[in-house]
């Protein structure tokens, strides 16, 4: 399914490999997300260039701007088909990823992937603002990621509290946020994060991206994350 030289000439830039073994996983992957997206919206690309570069390159790329110890944990929030923790998982097995997202068919959607590949990670269907109050994952992870799930003030009400102090909240963006980013300054300081890099690039040619790294500096106050309809009214300033 996936175009291995297009993969592999995508990532090259970012000083990334890919091994026969990870490659096997990623594709069936890759096959699975389109033979499901038949009977189950699960993406609305699915030719084997636009898969290999948008969702799986786009994805791995993560690792091109941020240094990611082995054995951390990270949690993937609004993970949908599993973009980008389960690219992340199958990439870098050693990291312990958690999904989770409000849909409950797209984490029985990775759970199946999962099983496949021989890989092991815990799906969480609940809404960010809900898991994040809970003792099991309030501040439990090294890191958490985001793509696609909503602007920065609001994404970094979602995730920051599940970051522990000195782990980072890594969201991927497209390149155009200039105001999105200005916007979230403050959420972020209200939060107990810190801009750690801001990174500009292209994936492919016309295709720019951007990577923020957002440091966990302290405790997340007990208030936040709010209830849903208060984020959503009044994102943070
Ligand atoms: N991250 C995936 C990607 O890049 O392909 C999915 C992106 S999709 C546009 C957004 C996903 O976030 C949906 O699966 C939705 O259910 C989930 N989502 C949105 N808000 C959420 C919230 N507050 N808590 C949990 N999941 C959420």
């Amino acid at each position: 399914m996936l175009n291995k030289k297009l993969l592999t000439d995508t990532i090259e830039k970012f000083g990334l490999t890919v091994s026969d073994e990870v490659f096997l996983r990623l594709d069936k992957y890759a096959e699975m997300l389109v033979e499901t997206n038949k009977s189950f919206n699960l993406t609305a690309i699915t030719d084997a260039d636009g898969v290999t570069v948008k969702h799986f390159a786009d994805c791995l790329s993560l690792f091109g701007f941020v240094d990611i110890p082995e054995n951390v944990s990270l949690i993937d929030v609004g993970t949908g088909a599993g973009f980008p923790g389960l690219v992340i998982k199958l990439f870098r097995p050693d990291i312990d990823v958690t999904f989770l997202d409000s849909t409950k068919k797209k984490l029985g959607f990775i759970e199946n992937v999962l099983n496949e590949t021989g890989m092991t990670g815990e799906t969480v269907h609940l809404r960010a603002e809900e898991a994040a109050v809970l003792p099991k994952y309030r501040e439990k992870f090294d890191f958490a990621t985001a793509r696609a799930v909503a602007a920065l003030p609001v994404l970094s009400e979602y995730c920051l509290p599940f970051v522990k102090i000195g782990g980072s909240f890594i969201s991927m963006k497209s390149a155009d946020i200039a105001e999105e980013i200005k916007a979230a300054d403050g959420a972020i300081k209200t939060l107990g994060g810190e801009t750690e890099s801001d990174n500009l690039f292209s994936l492919v040619e016309n295709m720019p991206r951007r990577i923020i790294v957002i440091k966990k500096k302290s405790q997340t106050l007990t208030r936040y994350p709010r209830k849903t309809a208060q984020i959503a009214k009044k994102p943070l300033k």
